[in-house]
């Protein structure tokens, strides 16, 4: 009997399927052996020997049990750093080898690698066992106790000159680092007026032309008001005298009204063209996390936990690549199908060559795809997250193999003295690979007029813009930016941003990542005293290090050495430099202490920044950020202002009233046990409120009223079975002076 081991019990299972009865598959569980919980567990004076202790006894045991009636040991761990890892710590409890990788046991050791759990993947592997590769190993022991030095070192001065509990990472702290900067890159942010000159025309002679000045509508306005009348076209001043226009003002684009509303408008140009899009690369972790938040609103994490089942499955190759080569026997399989499926004018006619960005692209040899292109997964039965994910991989490796879309261009302008106007229109002539994966090319049709063709203006309406803040970051934008950074690799993209989520130190809301006080404040601590530590130049630095171990080519126990003693001389000199109340008190405050009537000042606590009195700890008062007390806020709620625009209080189960209190984001009801009940709401303005700031509340086509919802830009309009029904109406209301 032979043992086989690998990491979870239903890779056990599909493994078991195609060895038969001469194997037992057996899981480790994940790690067996690992860093202790209670130290530091790396013994600096000798040589960083890391102190490993079993920390999966119960496994172990099995694992030791099943052996000793075994002929051989079969690691069929995940095919990464870290499964070799596994399989190497497995191999040394089982007294195979020695920590340096010499064969020391009596029973042979094979290590088997395969990239897909299918038959032949399995008996290929099996024919070319290799022994363990002490490279991938001490790659994944480079970054596990790199990652514990920074986290022992700095978290305890968190503790000491911020809060106590906090902790620091070290990749996490870059991470955070990118959303606290962009956060203040908004806060800095003014945004500035501008307008835009459009005029819908139509080919018959209109009586009268209208003229508006308006704030800027959604796109879905235009295009009703286009339908509606059958026959306008949409143009836009595009040029000034061959330059793009700059128009500051209403008063601006007024002056050019007069000279446009009565003059000749006839086509001065018309333009044709094809342009090609092409199908993008097979997914490698990556953009599959990107695909999966911004197709599927999943959050990286849960896109991770479903591709790894379906791994597990023997449904898709292995999910942590940065690799995007697709094998020859799957690009094979993958034109078969859409040949036969689609026909041949589908099929792309050359071998496509799709680039890895990182150069090193080597975790993996190749793409995510599914290991049978025939597959699709009605025929498998799948549901839920496992077929959306699915879904989206097959889609996006089939369209790998499929010819480019085609889609026509067309632009029409009228020339007016100086000014130009042009009329765009788009349609796709081939969908091409667009069949399988679809992507959003929006259309709009305008018909092909010939040079000369008098058109005669229906209205012409000057519209009101305002700059946008650059947006926040999705976790889709985050993991792409760390990757143009070179920050991150497949198998930690996802556990960097929940960790920072799990510390409260940013919070996703409506998908995007907005950091919390106490992110901004640990950000502030390690930017100001231990900038080398969080550069980004530096953090990808430490990747490509580990890279280089991972091939060879640098000695892991270096690069710590290298590391650690600048470091720790580091944390030493800035502990003493760091004043000790620089980070927990935030700046003083013009109220008064409500008990005492003495000074407060801004402190950080557990639920963001609160007023403290300067007697604390021996004058307990306190106040919200604003300086409204609980009872101040409790008044307010009860007041008939308040009453008047918001909907009553919501209530507990047992009957209790939710209390009005004021966040970094305003104010909200909490469930009278808040923060232990989790429990807090936005406030809902009443009917009558709701129309007097924003006007009649906009209809759907069967009638129901749109409900107000915040996003990234603000507030919008959503059908009332938003996000189901992706129907929204931009509100662009003129900024507000802020209201302190
Ligand atoms: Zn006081």
């Amino acid at each position: 009997m032979n043992l086989v081991v690998v990491e979870s019990p239903s890779k056990a299972k599909t493994i078991n399927k195609y060895l038969g009865k001469n194997y037992v598959v057996r899981a480790s569980k994940g790690h067996v052996v690992d860093l202790p919980k209670s130290k530091i567990g790396i013994d600096v004076e000798n040589n960083f020997e890391p102190q490993y202790e079993v920390t999966n006894q119960k496994s172990l045991s099995e694992l030791k049990k099943l052996f000793k009636t075994s002929d051989e040991l079969i690691l069929a761990v995940d095919l990464d750093r870290e499964g070799e890892a596994i399989g190497w710590h497995i191999a040394q409890e089982l007294k195979l080898i020695d920590k340096n990788g010499k064969s020391k046991g009596k029973k042979p050791l094979k290590r088997i690698v395969f990239n897909e759990i299918s038959k032949s993947a399995i008996d290929e592997a099996m024919k070319s066992p290799r022994s363990i590769d002490l490279n991938l190993v001490n790659a994944q022991q480079a970054r596990r106790l790199l990652d514990r030095i920074v986290g022992y070192k700095l978290s305890p001065l968190l503790w000491k000159k911020i809060s106590f509990g906090l902790s620091a990472g070290r990749v996490q702290s870059v991470a955070l680092r990118l959303i606290v900067e962009r956060e203040e890159e908004r806060n800095k942010f003014i945004s500035e007026e501008y307008w835009s000159l459009e005029a819908f025309v139509s080919l018959k002679e209109t009586s009268n032309i209208s003229i508006s000045y308006h704030l800027s509508k959604s796109e879905k306005e235009d295009i009703e008001k286009i339908e509606k009348s059958d026959s306008l076209i949409k143009f836009e001043l595009s040029k000034i005298a061959g330059k793009k226009p700059d128009l500051k003002n209403q008063s601006e684009v007024e002056k050019i009204v007069d000279n446009v509303k009565n003059a000749e408008w006839k086509i001065y140009s018309l333009d044709k063209s094809i342009s090609k899009r092409n199908p993008k690369s097979p997914f490698i972790t990556s953009t599959l996390q990107q695909a999966a938040v911004n197709r599927l609103s999943f959050t990286a994490k849960r896109a991770m936990r479903a591709a790894q089942k379906l791994y597990e499955a023997g449904l898709i190759t292995y999910m942590r690549t940065d690799s995007v080569h697709m094998s020859d026997s799957a690009t094979i399989s993958a034109k078969k199908y859409v040949e036969k499926e689609f026909g041949s004018k589908y099929l792309s006619d050359k071998s496509l060559q799709y680039k890895s960005s990182n150069k090193s692209a080597q975790e993996a040899h190749e793409c995510i795809r599914p290991v049978d292109f025939a597959k699709t997964s009605s025929i498998l039965k799948l549901d839920g997250d496992e077929k959306r994910i699915y879904d989206l991989i097959w889609q996006r490796a089939i369209a790998s193999v499929m010819q480019p879309a085609q889609v026509e261009n067309i632009s029409l302008t009228v020339l007016i003295d100086k000014y130009e106007f042009k009329s765009t229109g788009t349609r796709v002539v081939f969908d091409g690979y667009l069949k399988v994966f679809p992507e959003k090319i929006s259309e709009n049709m305008i018909p092909e007029l010939e040079k000369e063709t008098l058109l005669f203006p229906n209205s012409i309406e000057g519209v009101q813009h305002f700059t946008q803040p650059p947006a926040r970051y999705s976790e889709a934008s985050l993991i792409k930016k760390l990757e143009e950074l070179g920050i991150g690799r497949p198998s930690t993209y996802a556990s960097i941003i929940s960790v920072i989520q799990d510390r409260k130190y940013v919070v996703n809301e409506n998908r995007y990542l907005i950091p919390t006080d106490t992110g901004s404040v640990v950000n502030k601590m390690l930017v100001k005293y231990f900038e080398p530590v969080v550069n980004y130049g530096f953090t990808a630095e430490m990747e490509e290090n580990l890279d280089k171990i991972s091939e060879g080519k640098l000695d892991w126990k270096k690069m710590l050495k290298d590391f650690y003693f600048p470091f720790e001389k580091e944390v030493i000199k800035q502990d003493k430099l760091i004043p000790r109340s620089e980070f927990t008190e935030l700046g003083k405050s013009d109220k008064k202490c409500p008990v005492c009537g003495k000074a407060m000042i801004i402190k950080l606590g557990r639920y963001g920044k609160f007023l403290s009195c300067v007697d604390y700890p021996k004058c307990k008062g306190m106040l919200s950020i604003d300086g409204k007390s609980e009872s101040d806020l409790a008044a307010e709620a009860k007041s008939p202002e308040f009453m008047a625009k918001y909907e009553l209080s919501p209530k507990a189960e047992d009957g209790r009233e939710y209390l009005l209190k004021k966040g970094k984001y305003g104010e909200f009801w909490a469930h009278p046990d808040y923060p232990k009940v989790k429990d807090a709401r936005p406030l809902v303005l009443r009917r009558e409120a709701l129309i007097e700031i924003y006007g009649e509340i906009p209809k759907t086509k069967d009638g129901k009223e749109y409900v107000l919802r915040k996003g990234k830009y603000g507030e919008f309009w959503a059908h009332p079975n938003y996000p189901e029904e992706k129907d929204i109406i931009r509100i662009k209301k003129k900024p507000q002076p802020e209201s302190n």
